[in-house]
């Protein structure tokens, strides 16, 4: 199976490593070809081009920030959906909205190009050891052909139904992730005035009811003040944002994602646009 990944961040490149890794043909574009070069060294092909990259791939993932960046990458003249032959399958790996995936493989489908909509959970360690979990909506019999690829990458596969159900249950996981993460920063900020242990109360929140992995995570990274990016800040606030514009369609109001979104869009003015999420802390230590 010749494979081609778009998108080489902190997501894509792991996850082009875990495929050469197990033996696949990989070729690999980015927008910053500088971020191409190690995988160059590790086997990759490094593509001229969006259209070269996906010209001779049997299947095409993406991995990139946003709807935006998904629009532009797949569609137009010089997008990769233009280049792909029939009948090969383009796999849709971004956290997007439920509207322009499912817009998306339509164009797909016109073309004769098999689409699934496969969002991961799971963050950079997990890309990086092939131990992500993926969302995928689209065809069962789709899902059977890129198996081999996803299981290279992942620890777990769940076909949750049809287009749009991938991207579906990644907003609704990442809605929970984020409100987690912003109440955790007011919590620790509380923690840190309050004159109690920051570690020893860090270790009762984690061990209790409000522990979940995220938490515990997040919180250590919180206290040790290291915010090397695991996750953007832009990406939870653009996450935020996309699952209150689902909720809302389904008549649901997303009161707490609002007001966690801010706490992240107000980050990301304060200069933490290129670090982790845990970075969140430090407006309110302010
Ligand atoms: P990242 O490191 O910021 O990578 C973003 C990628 O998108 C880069 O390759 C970037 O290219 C590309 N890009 C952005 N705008 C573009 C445009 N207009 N045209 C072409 N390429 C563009 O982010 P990441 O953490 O890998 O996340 C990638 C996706 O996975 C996001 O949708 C994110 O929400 C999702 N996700 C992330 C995590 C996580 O923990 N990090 C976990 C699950 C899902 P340049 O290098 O040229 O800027």
């Amino acid at each position: 199976m010749k494979i081609s990944v778009l998108g080489l961040g902190i997501m894509g490149a792991g996850m082009a490593r875990q495929l050469l890794a197990k033996g696949f043909t990989v070729a690999v574009w980015n927008r910053d070809s500088r971020k191409a070069e190690p995988l160059a060294a590790a086997g990759a092909r490094v593509a001229s081009s969006v259209a070269d990259a996906a010209q001779r791939a049997d299947v095409v993932f993406a991995m990139l920030a946003n709807d935006e960046a998904s629009r532009s990458v797949w569609l137009g003249d010089s997008g990769a959906l233009a280049a792909m032959r029939e009948g090969a399958i383009a796999v849709e790996s971004s956290t997007l909205t439920v509207d322009w995936v499912r817009q998306l493989s339509g164009v797909a489908e016109q073309r004769g190009v098999g689409f699934l909509d496969a969002p991961v959970t799971g963050s950079k360690v997990q890309a990086e050891s092939g131990a992500l979990s993926f969302l995928v909506g689209g065809s069962a019999e789709l899902l059977e052909r890129v198996r081999p690829a996803l299981t290279a990458m992942s620890g777990s596969i769940a076909h949750l139904g049809p287009t749009g159900s991938g991207a579906m249950m990644k907003l609704i996981n990442n809605f929970l992730c984020g409100v987690q993460v912003a109440s955790l920063a007011e919590a620790i900020a509380m923690v840190e005035r309050s004159g109690l242990d920051a570690r020893q109360a860090a270790a009762v929140l984690g061990s209790g009811s409000p522990g979940s992995p995220l938490v515990k995570i997040v919180a250590q990274r919180m206290l040790d003040r290291a915010y090397a990016p695991n996750f953007l800040v832009p990406l939870m606030a653009k996450d935020l944002l996309y699952a209150q514009q689902v909720f809302a369609q389904a008549g649901i109001e997303l009161k707490s994602a609002v007001v966690a979104r801010e706490q992240f869009v107000a980050a990301e003015r304060a200069g933490f646009a290129e670090q982790d999420i845990a970075s969140i802390v430090e407006l309110l230590r302010r």
